[in-house]
């Protein structure tokens, strides 16, 4: 519960996060990125599972804006 799963695999966005039934987060990060795009995708993907995003009903836009200044 609550552990992080982070799996390369094609995806049509650059990244997405699903928290499944067991409490665990499932990161997909999309194949077709480099290195270091993947990198960054994953930076802000578990910013938003550091910040609790997924257990806020903060707007998704004010979400996105935090995972993007904290994992800059
Ligand atoms: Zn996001």
């Amino acid at each position: 519960m609550g552990d992080i799963f982070i799996r390369i695999i094609k995806l049509s966005t650059p990244g997405v996060t699903v928290l499944d039934a067991d409490g665990n987060y499932n990161v997909y990060i999309n194949e077709d990125l480099s290195e270091k795009e993947r990198r960054k995708v994953a930076d802000h993907e578990l910013e938003h599972i550091k910040q609790d995003h997924f257990y806020s009903d903060k707007p998704v836009a004010e979400c996105e804006r935090e995972a993007d200044t904290k994992s800059a």
